[in-house]
């Protein structure tokens, strides 16, 4: 778990991931008074747990740096704070320039996400934001 990385989200308060066996969600993040958690699904595959890791990592960036955009409230903010959480995960565990470079040899989909350790479906989403399916 690249958790070094993800405590940067908030400088001033702890980051702790913990691993429990979820059921409905794969993630989620709770505010404690010494800092922040988040629990992620155990049960699912490394790949799977970094994109979640950091799609909840967004959320905290987000409330931490909070602009209006984020302030607002209701379900279509809520849904593209999801839409934008999950931008923020393809964009760290697969670099733009990295993923154009690699694409370009290797052409398949299943390859390319294993190489970046990200789930497939992140992988196609990563790919048709490039423009390159
Ligand atoms: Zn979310």
């Amino acid at each position: 778990m690249p958790s070094e990385l993800i405590s940067v989200a908030d400088e001033q308060h702890t980051i702790e991931t913990r691993l429990l066996p979820l059921k409905v969600y794969h993630g989620a993040i709770w505010h404690l008074r010494e800092g922040w958690v988040i629990q992620l699904k155990d049960d699912v595959s490394s790949a799977s747990k970094r994109f979640t890791l950091f799609h909840e990592a967004f959320h905290i960036l987000a409330h931490c740096r909070t602009t209006p955009v984020f302030r607002k409230r209701g379900t279509m903010q809520g849904s593209f704070n999801e839409l934008l959480a999950d931008y923020f995960a393809t964009c760290i565990l697969m670099p733009k320039e990295w993923v154009k470079k690699k694409w370009a040899e290797v052409k398949d989909v299943d390859v390319m996400a294993e190489m970046f350790d990200a789930p497939k479906s992140a992988m196609w989403l990563r790919l048709r934001q490039l423009g390159l399916v």
